[in-house]
């Protein structure tokens, strides 16, 4: 038995399916002449197996995503089949190279001559040569492929680390949590794990050491435990207990429709944290009365290339749409950090969080925002949308985004482009100098939206996915509390509102806090929403106010944590 940190809550028992990569070892020595021949045939095998993985990827994807994600797919096995690409191999096999050696000088050779080049959409290919390359070497060594593609209904996904691409691909009918070693509550494989309300665990550090697949797993998402081939009596508790989570849930989804606001009727705006259109189904579900977040980043991921501005288009209108008037916060891309863009190419940094991400990025590629600003705008003549930046550290920034919004507006009037002329812009307050100068900030915009994710991360100076230092990582320290009470407080001061879309708000003790705050929007993975309005609903507003008021003058977390324990026991 272990834990590791909660992701999204839950308890799911079933087969471990653990997904490893291994690192490859190439050969180095020199062939004998007469190898010549069966090497050239283990090349052409290993070439043959996988396009014929590939042509199965392609139908799979085109079946469940639609013809034109398939494309990727195509391009794939185009790679595979390059005649370039296999004389060079050939060449060398005759030069008396092993194939895996001389496979693997073919690939870095292309991907370094296209790295070289200037032109980006061959340098868009890098990916898709590493990619297929990494298949034909593993195809030819014998090593199995590890693919999200294989799993079997009631998996339990086992891995080091999930990317955002890997996520996107979990199929729920045959996956039922997953268990990683490394990551934090606020890592973006936690924060998918939540938004398809799939229990998992993460920052295990040892799952991939103690797990081997086929093992029999409890995944105990609630207590925070992972039992390996448990015995009869344990299953048989669990198996209870996962029936007692039901019932709690079917009682918390008649809170549905009920307003979030305390016992004397001082109300909440309570919303959804959506990353596609296909959470909106769960926002509606669990009673969000808007999107408070909407991380567009996922619409960018897991393609070979930048989605043109009428996919982008298509897709916020859908939200927009789907949504039916009620509010949508946009936010642009938010791209860096722990989330990668690999058609994008960017280089490797030595401190990605403080680096090259969400509108520095987007200032050194303007067509990148200014499509995505198009789109936006356009959609908005659909519903009620707003415009959210992230990662804003001066008012200098804000400036130069809105010049950018309206110069984005002039072009659309000129074309015709019906769009909302009133459109609120607002920002995603997680730096600290954000809420420095949050008073002066406001004066430029229509509302903040507090980001604790990345706040608690800058504050705290705590990366916000490094397991070994996640106790510290806290966002009832004193710090934190203070500085979100600052940006309430300039908020207010200006007549405007806060909101905040970092999991705190998900948090019911921390709900508690913030409604104290006087917090106006809370906007959480969509799951949280009624245990939100249940734990509000108990309490009147001054009450909550004594207690935060209290709360942000405490001079330790654990003091913190423990009034909120006593106020709501
Ligand atoms: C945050 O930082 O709090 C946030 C909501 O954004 P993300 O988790 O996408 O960085
Ligand atoms: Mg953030």
């Amino acid at each position: 038995m272990f834990s590791g940190i909660i992701a999204s809550s839950g308890v799911a028992i079933g087969k471990a399916f653990v997904l490893k990569e291994v690192d490859i070892q190439i050969s180095d020595g020199v062939l004998d002449q007469s190898e010549v021949a069966s090497e050239v045939a283990r090349f052409q095998g290993a070439r043959d197996k996988t396009v014929e993985q590939l042509e199965i990827i392609r139908d799979k994807a085109a079946a469940k995503l639609g013809e034109e994600e398939a494309e990727v797919f195509e391009g794939h096995i185009l790679v595979a089949t390059d005649e370039e690409l296999e004389e060079e191999v050939l060449e060398a096999i005759k030069g008396l190279t092993p194939a895996d050696a001389a496979l693997n000088a073919a690939i870095k050779a292309n991907v370094s001559m296209l790295e070289e080049l200037d032109d980006p959409y061959l340098r868009e290919r890098v990916a898709d040569i590493k990619d297929v390359g990494r298949r034909m070497l593993k195809n030819l060594l014998g090593i199995p492929m590890a693919s999200l593609e294989d799993v079997e209904e009631g998996s339990i996904i086992i891995a080091d680390d999930l990317t955002p691409s890997d996520t996107s691909q979990i199929d729920l009918d045959k996956v039922w949590g997953f268990i990683t070693n490394v990551g934090g509550r606020t890592s973006h494989s936690a924060i998918m794990a939540r938004s398809l309300e799939l229990p998992a665990i993460v920052g295990a550090k040892i799952a991939t050491d103690r797990i081997v697949s086929g093992d029999q797993v409890v995944l105990d998402a609630v207590n925070n435990k992972v039992l390996v081939n448990p015995d009869a009596m344990a299953l048989e508790s669990y198996r209870k207990l996962q029936k007692d989570l039901d019932v709690e849930r079917q009682a918390l989804a008649k809170l549905k429709d009920l307003p979030c606001e305390t016992a004397d009727g001082k109300r909440f705006e309570i919303c959804a944290n959506i990353g596609t259109v296909k959470d909106v189904e769960g926002a509606n579900r669990h009673g969000a009365e808007g999107v408070g977040l909407y991380r567009t980043e996922f619409l960018f991921m897991d393609r070979s290339q930048m989605p043109t501005e009428e996919e982008q288009f298509q897709a916020y209108k859908a939200v927009a749409e789907a949504m039916k008037g009620c509010p949508v916060i946009v936010r642009t891309l938010d791209i860096g950090g722990d989330k990668e863009l690999p058609y994008l190419d960017l280089p490797q940094e030595l401190n990605p969080f403080l680096g090259y991400r969400a509108i520095r990025m987007c200032f050194d590629k303007p067509e990148i925002l200014n499509t995505q600003l198009r789109a936006i705008l356009r959609a908005s003549h659909f519903g009620k949308l707003k415009i959210m930046f992230p990662m804003v550290i001066s008012v200098e920034e804000v400036r130069r985004l809105k010049a950018i919004v309206n110069e984005v507006k002039s072009a659309l009037r000129s074309e015709g482009q019906p769009f909302d002329e009133s459109v609120e812009i607002g920002i995603m307050v997680e730096t600290p100098a954000a809420v420095m100068v949050a008073d002066l900030l406001i004066e430029e915009l229509d509302f903040f939206s507090i980001g604790t994710n990345d706040l608690t991360q800058y504050v705290l100076a705590v990366d916000r996915g490094n397991e070994m230092i996640a106790e510290l990582y806290d966002h009832f320290s004193p710090s934190v509390l203070r500085a979100i009470k600052r940006v309430i407080d300039c908020s207010h001061k200006a007549g405007k509102w806060t909101g905040m879309c970092g999991e705190m708000a998900g948090d019911e003790r921390a709900a508690l806090l913030l409604a104290g705050l006087g917090l106006d929007e809370f906007s959480m993975s969509a799951t949280s929403i009624p245990r939100v309005k249940k734990a509000v609903k108990r309490y009147g507003y001054d009450a909550l106010k004594v207690m935060a008021e209290k709360a942000v003058n405490l001079p330790t977390a654990a003091e913190v944590k423990s009034l909120l324990e006593n106020f709501a026991s």
